[in-house]
């Protein structure tokens, strides 16, 4: 028994049978004909998913099947047909049809004039990860975009899934309305996309549900729950879902799951009425982890609204066999990060010291990071498919997060429009405006959104966005630290010998893993992944080199004696000052009245 389908109150009920009773009546008049699935999970041990799926022909001689590459909110070509095997077609009676690959992701089935065609195969299930699937004798997470073959058309019908469960597990739940037929475990889509934008849950989950505004939400809780706090983190999630309807003014589903899934990672993806979050299950014993937690959760709360209503205009409809390039990540994530901040800050979860770390955290990665000065925001955007999600040694010297430098953009944007509207407007107004304009079926242009931000703060910000994001200037928090009453904290002169590389240890040896830019190392011919032996002729323990480095004087030229594929190399460096990098925000002892309470408006708790 589904634990959260819309039942739960009577008037939804009605709902729910009435909608769910039109949507069968019109499948077989004006709607084409759904393609339904039946997933089954016989040893689940073994990561396997077991996939029916009966496809109408609509007469044709022959059909084709497609299956996505990447799944929207991931930016990457992951090859979902890579887990498939076993693919096999056949008529409802059973007839062997002919069925062979037409693509990487497509295969071609010849019907024999059948006016429905068996399709069915193994799915391998072993990766976890919000975005993919994953089963074990526990639990199944099935994503749409991972799992489900569908038809290569452009045509928008339903697609109905049955799950036939293990007796060991009692539930399934996803944000998907049941189809009331008197079978269990049995929903449909309106459509491909509906399907893929909702995750399937099967199990034995801890659920626990609330509602705000007669909305109900649920928090699913799967894996080990033995250690996590439920009760407080379903309170905690009502807060977050509580601010974010303030600060937007309505929530744009029906209901919502917050699926969350207890390990030792943390990972998130957003859907309309849904997301996968992956939690350290020891998070609610700290306050630091469960912090991470909430700044999860907050993060991919917000993009009910930020991307997957409000979006980038090229981020739908999707092409799920394509790249599909956006300038605009910086919005849908940066923000989303900083609006992350605010809905703890707002709702009381995080103190003011916790928002300012939170800021300070993410001003220090951006001002630690080389690539700050070559690449600009919307590049790092447009090309999250080959850089962001595919980063190596050198990505800190070329590339910036749009995440981090993202959200600092919507910082300084909201203080600038603080300040010029003396309080009056906030950036708050900018995304209640851009959602008005451009949610729905419009998607939004760089040159929008920012004409939108113009509009709310009555000035042209042509010339912010022209430095903040299109080129690599540095940012320039003056504005903000003077609107707010605000310092980067000083810190005492550091006089320590600096290297500046970073290392890891693999085997038992001291690595080279990275050589910033702008460091004592960089030029030195010192490499990513030499095996650092010795310095000056003295060995070095793997976890020895930052003590060895303070036996030196800054300006000491030492030598390091190194391993590089197998052959010793001599690499001289002259060591330099360890810069001021703490990047720390605090409120000045000397802050006016007027400058206090801009921060309390800004962000209240303390
Ligand atoms: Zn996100």
């Amino acid at each position: 028994m589904a634990p959260f389908r819309p039942v739960l109150t009577a008037r939804l009920l009605a709902a729910t049978l009435t909608l769910t009773a039109l949507v069968a009546a019109r499948s077989n008049a004006q709607q084409p004909a759904p393609i339904r699935y039946v997933l089954r999970f016989p040893e689940p041990r073994t990561h396997y998913i077991e996939v029916e799926g009966t496809y109408p022909s609509s007469g044709k001689p022959s059909i084709e099947l497609m299956m996505a590459v990447w799944t929207p909110g991931s930016y990457l070509v992951r090859e979902f047909a890579r887990n498939v095997e076993g693919v096999q077609a056949r008529t409802a009676a059973g007839q062997a049809l002919s069925i062979q690959k037409s693509r990487k992701n497509r295969w071609l089935v010849q019907t024999g004039g059948a006016s429905e065609v068996v399709v069915t195969y193994r799915l391998y299930a072993h990766e976890r990860a919000a975005r993919l699937d994953w089963v074990d004798d526990s639990y199944a997470l099935v994503n749409g975009a991972p799992t489900f073959i569908t038809l290569a058309e452009k045509i928008s019908r339903p697609h109905d899934v049955l799950l036939q469960l293990p007796t060991q597990w009692a539930r399934s739940v996803t944000p998907l309305p049941a189809v009331v037929d008197g079978q269990a475990h049995h929903y449909r889509a309106a459509n491909f996309d509906m399907l893929v934008d909702s995750p399937i849950l099967a199990g034995n989950p801890s659920v626990r549900e609330f509602a705000v505004d007669g909305v109900k939400h649920a928090l699913v809780n799967v894996g080990d729950t033995t250690l996590w706090n439920g009760a407080r983190s379903a309170a905690d999630v009502e807060r977050i879902v509580r601010a974010a309807k303030t600060l937007w003014g309505f929530l744009p589903y029906e209901r919502y799951v917050f699926f969350n899934i207890l390990t030792d990672s943390y990972d998130g993806i957003e859907h309309k009425a849904s997301t996968v979050l992956f939690a350290d299950r020891w998070s609610t014993r700290t306050p630091a982890e469960y912090h991470d937690w909430l700044s999860l959760v907050a993060h991919e709360f917000t993009h009910a609204w930020n991307v997957k209503r409000l979006r980038p205009v090229e981020l739908g409809p999707f092409d799920y066999e394509s790249e599909v390039h956006t300038q605009n990540l910086w919005v849908a994530e940066g923000f989303t990060d900083y609006y992350s901040w605010m809905l703890n800050g707002r709702s009381g979860l995080a103190s003011r010291e916790q928002t300012l770390a939170d800021v300070s955290a993410a001003i220090r990665a951006l001002q630690t990071t080389p690539g700050r000065l070559v690449q600009p925001l919307e590049m790092a955007s447009y090309d999250a498919w080959i850089k962001q999600y595919r980063p190596d040694e050198n990505s800190a010297n070329v590339s910036i997060s749009y995440y981090t430098k993202g959200s600092l953009v919507a910082l300084l944007l909201d203080a600038r429009i603080r300040r010029l509207t003396r309080g009056v407007k906030t950036l708050d107004d900018v995304m209640r405006l851009a959602y008005d304009r451009y949610s729905g079926d419009h998607g939004y242009t760089s040159a929008q959104f920012r004409a939108v931000a113009s509009e709310v703060a009555g000035t042209d910000l042509g010339e912010f966005f022209r430095l903040a994001v299109d080129g690599t200037a540095e940012l320039d928090y003056t504005e903000m630290l003077a609107l707010y009453g605000l310092e980067f904290a000083r810190e005492a002169p550091r006089d320590q010998p600096w290297l500046g590389i970073a290392t890891r240890v693999s085997g038992g040896r001291l690595i080279v893993a990275q050589v910033p830019r702008g460091t004592p190392a960089y030029g030195s011919g010192l490499d990513v992944d030499d095996e650092i032996v010795s310095i000056d002729g003295f060995p070095l323990a793997t976890n020895g080199l930052a003590d060895r480095l303070s036996q030196y004087a800054p300006a000491s030229r030492i030598t390091l004696l190194v391993s590089r594929h197998g052959e010793s190399r001599r690499v001289d460096v002259v060591l330099g000052v360890a810069p001021l990098r703490a990047w720390t925000l605090a409120v000045r002892s000397d802050a006016s009245a007027d400058e206090r309470s801009r921060l309390d408006a800004w962000i209240a708790p303390r």
